[in-house]
């Protein structure tokens, strides 16, 4: 399928999307190279001379230790072959996994990316999201402390999670994902048949986390309309483009695995990673559905449980905002809504995000962290009130405006459905469940300081019992 604008045009992509209303002047093609194409990682040590790295100094291939497969071969010692007959000096760093047996974005595991890296070396992620960002960051962090910027290169090996042309890490700390600024990679490999031949609910997983649209782009517009995020810019929306429509249209090819739809999926999620690098900020892509899903993420960590597939949990999360969204849109009579009563007190909620977030963390860590960040967010509508009272007041166009943006939570679901992704919490790996669904759906705007609709039903003294009532149906079966 071709999308208006195709991240592997090169220099015409850039210059295209340069002329978008919110892009950072300046920024002139931060990731050099993206290639999507069958046959790709034949190529890759092409790509390693254009992105400038030394064929006389090792190139370190991270990795976790999962095996893959590509056109039934094993894909890591291919990968090597490849590059060892190309006269590249490639080393295997291995990324251990943790007591569930799967690998995290933590300082341990970056550390110990970094401690491995040379002065003349260049890096090659080889990996999905996680590996990706453990290996920006310890790039990242590898330049902040020499001052050589290594050249670095991903090699993605599934279409599962808009991460890997962002410059952010979300990275566990203190028990809580933060995203925090990282680098770019020089360049992008998408090799069609190892997308093809990764497992399939990675594919599934990383339609579903661009479906966090539905509720990101509304959620990022009201907060920008509260007064609340002076950054928005419509730059993310444009460059993703009827992201609903390309999916109903795309998602059979998708199930199939035909390599021209693992182009189209890998490109929309190579937009939605620079969607936010250009933004700079995850806003575009993450709102509330996200912090559900990092809520029950916590969860998970704290009970010692592995994750479920990101992307999958986040569209199941996002089935229940568009759902919240729909009620928003139809039952918000702002007459009846009395200014005075949407500002709790800054010790009334202090105390609330603490008892909160002590179930997640007894010793705690993770409340003090989440309040940190509430308490910005409680300052900043206390201090914006002329806005929200604007906002009630002009209701009718507001409501326009993000009825636009969101979607019925339906043509989620029909979406989901199409790519054989998961319906329920229940049906995700492990299983998730309804209680604590319903924690994560009431305490997600608890966590963290970025505005969402979870905030805005919470000032309203919205009934959100109920609400949950309402809406969980739809993704608890
Ligand atoms: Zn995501």
């Amino acid at each position: 399928m071709r999308l208006k604008y195709d991240p592997g045009d090169g220099p015409t992509f850039w210059e295209q999307i340069a002329h978008i209303p919110g892009y950072p002047s300046g920024e002139r093609m931060p990731i050099r190279l993206m290639r999507f194409e069958p046959g790709a990682l034949f190529k890759l040590g092409e790509v390693l001379r254009e992105v400038g790295a030394d064929p006389t100094q090792p190139v370190f291939i991270v990795t976790d230790p999962t095996p893959m497969q590509r056109s039934g071969e094993s894909l890591k010692p291919l990968v090597l072959d490849v590059l060892s007959n190309d006269s590249w000096q490639a080393q295997p760093v291995e990324v251990t996994p943790d007591e569930t047996g799967q690998v995290h974005t933590d300082m341990p595991r970056i550390q110990a990316v970094k401690s491995r890296l040379e002065h003349k070396s260049a890096v090659i992620a080889l990996g999905s999201g996680t590996i990706c960002d453990i290996t920006k960051h310890a790039c990242y962090l590898y330049e902040q402390e020499t001052g050589k910027k290594l050249p670095f290169v991903v090699y993605q090996t599934a279409n599962s999670v808009s991460a890997y042309t962002s410059n952010m890490a979300p990275t566990f700390v203190e028990g809580v994902k933060r995203t925090l600024p990282s680098r770019y990679p020089d360049a992008l490999v998408c090799d069609l048949e190892t997308l093809r031949d990764a497992p399939r609910e990675m594919t599934a997983a990383g339609v579903g986390d661009l479906l966090a649209a539905f509720v990101s782009f509304p959620d990022w517009v009201l907060a920008n309309r509260l007064g609340l995020d002076p950054g928005y810019s419509p730059l993310a929306q444009e460059l993703m483009g009827p992201l609903d429509e390309i999916f109903l249209a795309v998602a059979p090819a998708i199930r199939s695995g035909s390599l021209d739809s693992m182009a189209t999926l890998a490109k929309l999620i190579a937009l939605g990673g620079l969607a936010m690098s250009l933004s700079h900020a995850t806003t575009p892509m993450s709102a509330y559905e996200h912090v559900i899903s990092h809520i029950l993420d916590l969860l998970a960590e704290s009970h010692n449980r592995p994750l479920t597939q990101h992307g999958s949990q986040v569209a199941l999360a996002s089935i229940l905002g568009t759902a919240a969204y729909q009620h928003l849109l139809d039952e918000l009579e702002p007459e009846e809504i009395n200014l005075e009563n949407c500002y709790p007190a800054p010790e009334q909620m202090q105390a609330l995000v603490r008892e909160t977030f002590l179930q997640v963390d007894p010793t705690g860590k993770a409340g003090e962290e989440c309040w940190n960040d509430y308490r910005q967010k409680l300052e900043a509508w206390h201090a914006h009130k002329t806005e929200f009272d604007s906002f009630l007041k002009n209701w009718g166009s507001y409501r326009g405006q993000l009825k636009e943006l969101t979607c019925p939570p339906e043509r989620l679901i029909t979406i989901l459905r199409a790519v054989q992704a998961p319906e329920t919490f229940g049906e995700l790996q492990p299983p998730q469940s309804e209680d604590d669904v319903k924690f994560a759906f009431l305490t997600a705007p608890l966590m963290r300081k970025r505005f969402t609709l979870g905030d805005l039903l919470i000032f309203l003294q919205w009934d959100r019992e109920k609400l949950w009532q309402q809406v969980k149906g739809l993704a608890i079966s």
